[in-house]
C-alpha cells in the first residue's frame, strides 16, 4: 500500500512534516494473516484476469472459459478473505486515524492559551488534515471495499452460472415461452395498462420538488440550451416510446454526481456527472430509460406510502452531513458538495426508488424495453453499467449501486430481457448530436469546477492549510491495488 506523502512536501514546517508523516507510517499493512494459496497459479491468473473483464464480455466468453466448480470456489474464498482482511485493515485505520484527532483536539483544548496565531493555525491544519484522512478510511471501508468485491463475485457467479442461463434461455425462446414473461407484451409498449393510476402521483412529485428546493437539496439548473435541450429531446423520444402516461418533465442539473432520478409523476432529473460519464448516446438513453420505468412502474408512490418526502428529505440533509466532513470528496471526486447535493441521490435510489429489489428489476427490464422500443442499442445500458461498476463504481457511482440488487442478478436480468427482444435493425448507438452535446458540455463543466474551486468549501475550512492528504487510490485502480491478496505473491505493503 502506498500512501501519498503530500503533506510532508507543502512548505510544511519539519515538526509538521514529521506529525504528517506519522500518520502516514501509522498505516503498516499485516503480513501476519497471509493464508496459503489455494489455487494454483496457472488457473489463478487467468481468473483474476478474467474477473477483470466488463460484463458484456464475460456474457460472450463465460461458455468458453473452463474453470471448474472446485476451483471458482477457491477463488470465492479468496475473495471474501480479501474482502474481509481489507475491511478490518481500513476499519482499524479508522479507528486510528479519530484516535488521533481526539488526542489533537484535547491537546489544543489544553494548550490553546498559550498558543500564538502560528502555532494555533499549525494545529487547526493538523486536525482538518486527520478529519480528511480519517472520513476517506471510512468510506473504504464501509462502502467502497464491499462495493467493489460484490462486484468481482458478481463476474465469477456469471462464469459460473451463464453458459447453463444461456442454454434455458435458448429453449425458451424456441419454444415461445418467453412470451409469457411478466411484460413479455413488448409489440404493445405504449398501449398496455402496465400500472394503472400514473397521473395521480404527478402531485405527490411536485410536493417533492417543492420540498426539495425549500430545503436547499436542488442544485441549480444547467443553463446550456445545447445540452438542455438534447438531453431533453432524447428523453422524450424514450418516452413517447414507453408506457408513460403523463407529461415529462425533464430537468438538468449542474452537479457532479453520477447520476439520474426520477420523481413519481414523470419528473426526471439528469445531473452533470452522469453526462460527463456516459461514452454514447445509447448508454445515455438506457438510464434515461430506467428512470422513465420508475415513473411507468409507480414505484415512487409505493415507497412514498411508506416514507413521507419531509422524511426522506431530512435523511438526504444527513447523509449530505456526513459526506461533507470530507469522506466522499477527499477520495478525489470533488462534488459539488457545496449543495449537499451529493447524498441526495444515494437517497433518492436508497427509499424512494432502488430500496426494493423487486423494483429495481423491473425497471432495468423495462428500461430496457424502451430504450430498444425507441431504437436504441439496449446493450448501452449494460455497457455504461459495466463501465461504472468495473472502472468507477465503487467509488464515484456509489448511489447507483449500494444495496441495489445483487451484480449478477441484474445483469443477468438485463441480458435476458435484451435476448428476449424481437430483432431490430439499425440500432442507435451513436449520434453526432451527441458529440456537439458533449462539446458544449465540456464549457459546462469547466465553468462549474472554477467555481468550486473559488468557493469555500467545508472540506477544507482552514485557508491556507495544505490540501488534505488522500489515500493514494485512484478511481479506476482494480481493488487489488488497495487490497492485495493473500498469497498473491507480492508484498503487501509496497
Ligand atoms: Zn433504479
Amino acid at each position: 500500500m502506498r500512501i501519498s506523502a503530500a503533506g510532508t512536501s507543502l512548505g510544511a514546517s519539519g515538526r509538521r512534516a514529521g506529525a504528517l508523516l506519522g500518520v502516514v507510517l501509522l498505516v503498516v499493512p499485516t503480513h501476519a494473516q497471509r493464508s496459503r494459496v489455494p489455487l494454483p497459479p496457472e488457473v489463478r491468473a487467468p481468473l483474476k484476469e478474467a474477473l477483470q473483464k466488463p460484463y458484456h464480455e464475460l456474457f460472450e466468453e463465460a461458455s468458453r472459459l473452463e474453470f471448474n466448480a472446485a476451483q471458482i470456489a477457491a477463488m470465492r474464498r479468496v475473495l471474501e478473505e480479501t474482502q474481509k482482511s481489507c475491511t478490518a485493515q481500513y476499519k482499524r485505520r479508522t479507528e486510528d486515524l479519530e484516535k488521533q484527532l481526539r488526542a489533537e483536539q484535547a491537546s489544543l483544548k489544553t494548550q490553546s492559551a498559550r498558543l500564538d496565531d502560528a502555532e494555533r493555525k499549525q494545529k487547526h491544519c493538523v486536525i482538518q488534515n486527520l478529519r480528511a484522512l480519517g472520513a476517506q478510511a471510512r468510506v473504504l471501508a464501509e462502502h467502497a471495499i464491499p462495493v467493489a468485491y460484490e462486484n468481482r463475485k458478481a463476474k465469477l457467479e456469471l462464469i459460473e452460472k451463464w453458459p447453463e442461463e444461456w442454454r434455458r434461455i435458448q429453449a425458451e425462446i424456441a419454444s415461445g415461452a418467453h412470451h409469457q414473461r411478466k411484460w413479455g407484451d413488448v409489440k404493445d409498449i405504449g398501449f398496455r395498462d402496465l400500472v394503472p393510476g400514473q397521473e395521480r402521483d404527478i402531485k405527490d412529485g411536485q410536493e417533492a420538488v417543492r420540498q426539495m428546493k425549500l430545503a436547499g437539496l436542488m442544485p441549480p439548473e444547467i443553463e446550456n440550451e445545447t445540452v438542455k435541450s438534447y438531453v431533453t429531446s432524447l428523453a422524450q423520444k424514450v418516452a413517447r416510446h414507453s408506457d408513460l402516461r403523463v407529461p415529462l418533465n425533464v430537468t438538468v442539473l449542474n452537479s457532479k454526481e453520477i447520476n439520474a432520478f426520477a420523481l413519481p409523476g414523470g419528473f426526471i432529473f439528469v445531473q452533470r456527472g452522469l453526462l460527463e460519464a456516459v461514452e454514447n448516446e445509447s448508454q445515455l438513453a438506457g438510464v434515461l430509460a430506467h428512470e422513465l420505468a420508475h415513473v411507468t412502474g409507480r414505484h415512487g408512490n409505493k415507497l412514498m406510502r411508506k416514507a413521507t418526502v419531509a422524511s426522506i428529505i431530512y435523511q438526504a440533509a444527513q447523509i449530505a452531513a456526513v459526506i461533507l466532513t470530507g469522506g466522499a470528496a477527499s477520495i478525489g471526486m470533488y462534488y459539488a458538495l457545496q449543495y449537499g447535493f451529493y447524498g441526495l441521490g444515494l437517497v433518492l435510489s436508497l427509499d424512494m426508488l432502488g430500496v426494493s429489489r423487486e423494483f429495481e428489476l423491473e425497471a432495468d427490464q423495462l428500461g430496457v424495453q424502451y430504450a430498444w422500443n425507441a431504437g436504441f442499442d439496449p446493450n448501452g445500458f449494460i455497457k455504461f453499467f459495466d463501465k461504472m461498476a468495473t472502472k468507477e463504481g465503487y467509488v464515484n457511482g456509489l448511489s447507483w449501486f449500494r444495496t441495489h440488487p445483487p451484480f449478477y442478478q441484474r445483469m443477468v436480468h438485463s441480458k435476458r430481457e435484451i435476448m428476449f427482444l424481437p430483432a431490430k435493425d439499425g440500432l442507435v448507438e451513436n449520434s453526432p448530436e451527441f458529440a456537439r452535446m458533449k462539446e458544449e458540455l465540456q464549457k459546462v463543466t469547466a465553468k462549474a469546477e472554477q467555481e468550486d474551486k473559488e468557493r469555500p468549501s467545508l472540506l477544507a475550512p482552514v485557508q491556507g492549510c495544505p490540501a488534505p492528504e488522500k489515500i493514494e487510490y485512484k478511481s479506476g485502480d482494480p481493488i487489488e491495488t488497495l487490497c492485495p491478496e493473500p498469497g498473491d505473491g507480492k508484498s503487501a505493503g509496497r
